[in-house]
């Protein structure tokens, strides 16, 4: 790793670390109380003095506070809703994992990009799921019928669980489960720090962390809500001296005026940031904005003022996966925003590896 990076000054140094997450509100399913996780959340909810109700279905929130629609989706990115998992088949998740592991749905992140704006329409509100017995008794089902090939799941598909884990446990939960199943493999990926409860966990090496970075511009301007680059980073070295894989993705990748200096200084404040043991298997994964239309007037009603570029003339189309057009970059930025950041990588990581860029 090379340690070639401008320093920065020191006043961001001292700032207030980023808060645990607290909801301001929270709905119980009856039935989730009869399970010892959906007993330790209420405990807590008292504990905290949060109000709370209780709700017939995790899928039924409808009497959320707000005078208008968008006052009731800032209380909705506040509110909890603590139910049972009924759906236990998993869904694909190509091209980072075989599965989606459902733990949690929702997040109080509030980047304008985010996919979930639109995958979770009107419920926006955050729920976790007590019966994670269930969901790990799946799991299992899936890595028995794919023996001898690895099944690899990915827990971060709907949600951010790291933001979540004061709360649920659930990730601790699947990473001691996984680390005795020799075919399983975990991953997840988060724009939080919290990780101390993860530091101590026996997890054979088969779980991968991966934090979500990004040039500084699009860090300030798209991801209010959500840990600082610096207290990312130093989640980082600590997953790393923690002995567990490490990774890095790098999403949305997003052409703005200056990305290569914002990319060239992402990839060299890393390397500077990060323990020597961090290098040793690190995985990068890219992925370049990309939108559909719906998602262009749920962002525009949602964020208003939002900076991001969704100029379809600027944009290439392409089909995707979910029966709607997306619209990715041009092939010529796309080659030159792979290569470009390509590079800067192996610059400082020479032994890393790169899953995908999409
Ligand atoms: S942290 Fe991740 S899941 Fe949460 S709003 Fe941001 S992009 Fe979406």
């Amino acid at each position: 790793m090379t340690t070639a990076v401008t320093e920065r000054p020191s006043a961001k140094k001292h700032r207030k670390p980023t808060g645990l997450f607290m909801p301001e509100l929270v709905f119980f399913e009856p039935e989730a109380l009869k399970y010892p996780k959906g007993e330790r959340i209420m405990e807590w909810v008292k504990a905290q003095n949060i109000p709370y109700r209780m709700t017939t279905s995790h899928n039924r929130i409808t009497n959320l506070p707000g005078e208008t629609e968008l006052e009731q989706y800032k209380i909705a990115k506040r509110t909890l809703v603590v139910g049972i998992r009924k759906t236990l088949t998993f869904d694909q998740s190509k091209p980072s994992a075989d599965y989606a592991i459902p733990i949690a749905t929702g997040c109080m992140g509030h980047c304008h990009y985010c996919y979930l704006q639109t995958t979770l329409g009107a419920k926006p509100y955050i729920r976790v799921y007590v019966n994670t017995g269930d969901v790990i008794d799946a799991a299992k089902k899936y890595i028995e019928e794919r023996a001898p090939e690895i099944t690899s799941f990915e827990a971060a598909c709907t949600s951010d669980p790291l933001g979540l884990e004061h709360i649920t446990g659930s990730l601790a939960e699947l990473i001691t489960f996984i680390a005795d199943e020799p075919l399983g493999r975990l991953r997840f990926v988060t724009k939080y720090q919290h990780v101390e409860p993860l530091l101590h966990l026996k997890h054979n090496g088969h779980t991968r962390i991966r934090f979500s970075v990004n040039a500084d511009y699009v860090i300030r301007n798209f991801e209010p809500a959500t840990a600082r680059f610096e207290e990312r980073i130093e989640a980082a070295g600590q997953i790393a001296r923690a002995g567990y894989p490490l990774g890095f993705i790098i999403a949305p990748i997003i052409w703005h005026e200056g990305w290569q200096e914002g990319y060239a200084e992402l990839l060299a404040k890393l390397a500077q940031a990060l323990p020597p043991e961090a290098g040793k298997g690190l995985t990068f994964e890219m992925i370049q904005h990309r939108f559909t239309k719906t998602a262009k007037t749920v962002i525009e009603k949602r964020y208003p003022k939002s900076k991001l570029e969704m100029d379809i003339e600027k944009r290439k189309k392409k089909w995707g996966r979910w029966g709607q057009h997306k619209y990715v970059y041009p092939d010529e930025q796309q080659t030159a925003l792979r290569e470009f950041i390509t590079e800067r990588i192996f610059e400082h990581f020479p032994e890393a590896g790169i899953d995908y860029f999409t």
